[in-house]
């Protein structure tokens, strides 16, 4: 493939940061054995760290962001994948320390792909993307509590920072459990897109801002948290007896201030989630389970879709909180 490529490319001299858009050819790959032609990338909380200054995640410039992508294997060295499979790729340090989704071709390792579910387009495999795989690894890890721990049926779950990409998708899937769940946004204007993916009650933000109790009234079997701070540590404490709270995200505070009392009085866990160091099976089984689990339709409805050029304008409002569902990246447009 001597074919030129549209790709954003980081660069960082001295003390000076830029981000542009460039045409590259693969000799711009140094690892990789298979060659992917990306159809669709997306904006994770995550990429728009990346985009800003490199977050300190990016090891070396110049380097292409994008920590997830879709595409259609073009060349490959490897046997596990065939020409035209259709493959899929969220975290695994790409688009950290492996080139990323956000250009029109990727050569990567072929252990960090997975086959796409034929069940799923290439487009909806990206509107999912790293924050729906991580909303289905929060799910299930508070799913576990009725199966693995053999548990009491799970009724009620909280969802904080319900409208971001994490937060909505894990409020579909909870709801899709057959759960009772409240959604915790500081968007009210959002309550009916909440309501539409599965939310029975809406909780505004700044209620659970303030100082946490060491042990609140016991609402909540389950919480997906993707948020930290307070916000965190006021559902810990109000989590019920063997209640399972699954930690993904710190869009407020990296700090947790509790105590030791909700683990040791009411057997709350706190269960991290990484989306990034996952094994290749689970990751199989979980891209296994989104044609059940998700309703692409709805999402549908809250996604918005730009090229690159865009989205070098539209990362920032990530940054602060501004946006409400996902944002797709088409590598055609
Ligand atoms: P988004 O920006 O799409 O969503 C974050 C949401 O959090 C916002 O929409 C907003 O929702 C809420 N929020 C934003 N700022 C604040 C604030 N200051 N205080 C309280 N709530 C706030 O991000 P993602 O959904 O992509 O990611 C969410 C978090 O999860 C991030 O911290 C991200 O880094 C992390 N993450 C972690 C992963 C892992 O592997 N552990 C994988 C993917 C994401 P609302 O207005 O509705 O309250």
């Amino acid at each position: 493939m001597s074919n030129k490529f549209k790709a954003i490319v980081l660069n960082q001299l001295e003390n000076q940061f830029t981000r542009e858009i460039k045409n590259l050819d693969n000799s711009f790959f140094k690892t990789g054995d298979v060659l992917v032609k990306v159809d669709y990338s997306g904006l994770n909380y995550k990429d728009a760290l990346i985009l800003k200054n490199g977050a300190k995640l990016v090891k070396e410039y110049p380097h292409i962001p994008g920590i997830d992508f879709s595409g259609k294997v073009i060349e490959t060295e490897s046997s596990d994948f065939k020409l035209g499979d259709e493959v899929v790729l969220t975290g695994c340090r790409v688009g950290e320390i492996y080139p990323g989704g956000y250009s029109q071709f990727v050569k990567i390792k072929s252990e960090l792909l997975i086959k796409k579910p034929k069940s799923i387009t290439n487009k909806n495999a990206m509107i999912l993307g790293t924050a729906g795989f991580t909303s289905l690894l929060c799910a299930f890890a508070i799913k576990s509590r009725e199966e693995l721990l053999l548990g009491e049926k799970i009724n009620d779950v909280l969802v904080t920072g319900a409208t971001g990409g994490v937060g909505s998708i894990a409020v579909m899937i909870l709801s899709k459990f057959g759960y009772n769940v409240t959604a915790v946004t500081g968007k009210k204007d959002q309550s009916k897109y909440l309501k539409n993916l599965g939310a029975s009650n809406i909780i505004e933000r700044k209620e659970l801002e303030g100082e946490p109790k060491v042990l609140g009234k016991g609402l909540w079997d389950g919480v997906v948290d993707t948020v930290g701070g307070n916000i965190l540590a006021n559902a810990i404490s109000q989590t019920r007896n063997g209640g399972i709270v699954a930690a993904c995200g710190n869009a407020s505070s990296i700090k947790l201030n509790t105590t030791v009392m909700p683990f040791i009085i009411r057997g709350v866990k706190l269960w991290g989630i990484d989306s990034v160091q996952v094994g290749k099976k689970r990751r199989e089984f979980i891209w296994s389970q989104v044609n059940e689990l998700i309703d692409f339709n709805l999402l549908e409805k809250n996604v918005k879709i730009v090229g690159l050029e865009d989205l070098l304008k539209v990362f920032p409002s990530m940054l602060e909180g501004k946006i409400s569902g996902r944002v797709l990246v088409d590598l055609n447009k």
